[in-house]
């Protein structure tokens, strides 16, 4: 059958029908575990019942009025994330490329601002992903993702990670910020060492520059603390969230200090959908569970479960897992055979897991799971390392 929609998906031939807590059920009943979470975005799994109520109830109120008007929730989702971060300010998008563009747009006017308009460029570093807008691209750097699209847009410098002489060389007269993601997640679950952003903070007070983080990924309990950073003592000036933020409902967040938002007076940035009453409804509810007491504990000891069960798979299966990498329950298995190939056997388990860059697979749960599904995902996969194992004996 042909397909109706641009052909730039290689999509799994299953379609889901239903969804409850950490599972998914297909069109012919069968379930899978859902260790992907839509990429990150399932944070308290399918069909939670307090983000369906907060969803409903909203629904039935009033779903979009633009940002002509004020929107109450929206200032208590942007309090309630200011409360609980370094950020004195929010602004709402509908997705992590847009939450980034505002960071982006950000930095470059935070120097605008302070009468240096010709400080506009961003460092980022290799192995990044940002999003698939035309800036966000030029920030990732990925040449796949850039050929074709015209000329790159200006202002993007990319140097290796850890790599503090061409870090220090790429920072010229014309430096607005530097951006990271704490964990690299489509780069294949790389660890930023806490001494890396350190070095990353230092770099920044010394030259004035802002520091972006990019956790759209890392961001909202992924990683066992409210945000990956925070891990490391390092604080950013502009941070950019989205994925789990809204359960399943596409919302983004910039926030920021004071200080680095100094530009963005009014009128210069704006969106049509972004905090709209629907989404802040959802993003509120989100916050109620990851933001109680105990829940990102949970996260933590679920996820040190998961790395210990992961560790004594590879152990057991040298030759499919090479290492194991991550924080929380954002987890990468590296792999001596193609990670699609892997993903398509745990798929054949009906665990869904999902590719990323220098052949990893990544174990990105919802943050609801416990023991039962640990174990269960963990059975799941020894039983995809066998059968990867016995095909690689008989080739
Ligand atoms: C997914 C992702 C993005 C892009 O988010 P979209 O919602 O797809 O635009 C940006 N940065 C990071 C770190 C991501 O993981």
């Amino acid at each position: 059958m042909t397909s109706s929609l641009l052909p730039t998906y290689a999509r799994a031939k299953v379609s889901f029908e239903r969804g409850e807590g950490a599972w998914l059920v297909a069109r012919d009943g069968s379930r899978y575990l859902d260790f992907g979470a839509g990429i990150a975005v399932n944070a308290l799994g399918h069909a939670h019942p307090h983000l369906v109520a907060a969803l409903t109830e909203q629904a039935q109120k009033v779903w979009h009025v633009s940002n002509l008007f004020e929107v109450p929730d929206g200032e208590r989702f942007g309090e309630r994330l200011v409360a609980a971060t370094f950020a004195d300010v929010a602004f709402f998008a509908n997705s992590g490329a847009e939450a980034n563009e505002a960071a982006i747009k950000m930095a470059r006017k935070y120097h605008a601002a302070g009468g240096h308009p010709e400080r506009f460029r961003i460092v980022t570093f290799e192995g990044a992903f940002h999003g698939r807008t035309l800036a966000t691209i030029a920030a990732g750097g990925q040449q796949k993702y850039i050929e074709g699209f015209g000329p790159k847009v200006e202002g993007f410098d990319q140097v290796p990670y850890g790599d503090l002489e061409a870090l220090r060389t790429a920072i010229t007269p014309e430096t607005a910020a530097l951006m990271i993601e704490p964990i690299q997640g489509e780069g294949g679950v790389r660890v930023v060492t806490p001494e890396w952003l350190r070095a990353l903070r230092g770099l920044c007070d010394e030259h004035g520059l802002l520091l972006i983080m990019d956790e759209v990924q890392t961001g909202i309990g992924r990683t066992g603390k409210l945000f990956a950073h925070e891990w490391s003592g390092v604080t950013p000036d502009i941070l950019s969230a989205a994925k789990g933020i809204g359960g399943g409902f596409p919302l983004g967040a910039c926030l920021a200090t004071a200080e680095a938002a100094r530009g963005m007076t009014l009128g210069t940035h704006g969106t049509t959908f972004g905090g709209n009453p629907l989404a802040m409804a959802v993003g509120n509810a989100v916050l109620d569970v990851v933001l109680a007491p105990g829940f990102l504990e949970h996260v933590r000891q679920t996820g040190l479960l998961l790395k210990q069960r992961l560790a004594a798979l590879k152990d057991r299966h040298p030759d499919v897992i090479t290492e194991v990498r991550g924080e929380g329950l954002m987890m990468g298995l590296r792999l001596s055979v193609p990670n699609t190939d892997f993903a398509a056997a745990a798929r054949t388990e009906h665990l869904i897991v999902i590719p990323a860059g220098d052949n990893v697979v990544r174990l990105l749960p919802p943050l609801i799971i416990g023991e039962a599904e640990v174990a269960a995902a963990l059975d799941r996969l020894e039983a995809a390392c066998s059968a990867l194992e016995v095909r690689g004996a008989a080739e």
